[in-house]
């Protein structure tokens, strides 16, 4: 007969997969939410990265905010981890657009010549 491993916490899965560094951990690398009884979708290593960042990154990322993004939905999720991830991803994105706009105008610009 086989006999099952003891786990710590029930109903919970024995690995999962961290949405920040992607690999796939044991349980107990993952903190484990108690209201919801879920794992984190972060392994402990990247919680405390995440965290550690926002904490270095706190100020200006209230200044950014108020200055441009304060219209955004994202600034009214609760969880501050979530939003952090959230705010750097739409910088990110609108860091890439605007380069490509750029670009766009750079390439506009050099066409429009043709004509002169
Ligand atoms: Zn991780």
């Amino acid at each position: 007969m086989k006999t099952k491993a003891k786990i710590s916490i029930q109903n919970l899965p024995v690995s999962s997969v961290c949405k920040q560094c992607g690999r796939e951990l044991p349980q107990e690398f993952f903190y484990v939410n108690r209201q919801t009884q879920c794992l984190d979708i972060y392994c402990k290593g990247c919680r405390k990265e995440i965290g550690r960042r926002r904490y270095n990154s706190g100020s200006w990322i209230r200044k950014e905010q108020r200055d441009k993004y304060s219209y955004l939905v994202i600034t009214q999720v609760e969880d501050p981890i979530v939003r952090m991830e959230l705010i750097l991803h739409a910088l990110k994105v609108v860091r890439q657009s605007v380069k490509h706009k750029r670009m766009k105008i750079l390439e506009e610009e050099a066409n429009r010549t043709d004509y002169v």
